[in-house]
């Protein structure tokens, strides 16, 4: 048997590579919206974020998210995602 390595995903922010369950996933569904993505396994172009502000700072200020997910992303997905990042904290 082999060892399954994790699956790394690169955050936006800072550029990191870190194992998926140490990222917040943030999706662009087929049908054009974005969302968190809190289950890991929603359909569509995903893009991945460290849970902390600053990346998220990071991210919005250089609107790496829009890059990464090719489409605009709106200030409410950067504010969804900093109140799930005050939850969680
Ligand atoms: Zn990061």
């Amino acid at each position: 048997m082999k060892t399954k390595s994790q699956p790394m995903r690169s955050c936006v922010g800072c550029g990191e590579q870190k194992s998926k369950k140490e990222l917040m996933r943030v999706v662009l569904s087929p049908e054009g919206t974005i969302s968190i993505d809190r289950v890991g396994k929603a359909p569509g172009r995903g893009a991945y974020i460290c849970p902390s502000k600053e990346c998220l700072q990071a991210a919005y200020k250089g609107r790496k998210l829009e890059r990464s997910l090719k489409h605009a992303v709106s200030k409410d997905v950067y504010e969804t995602l900093e109140q799930d990042l005050e939850q969680q904290a």
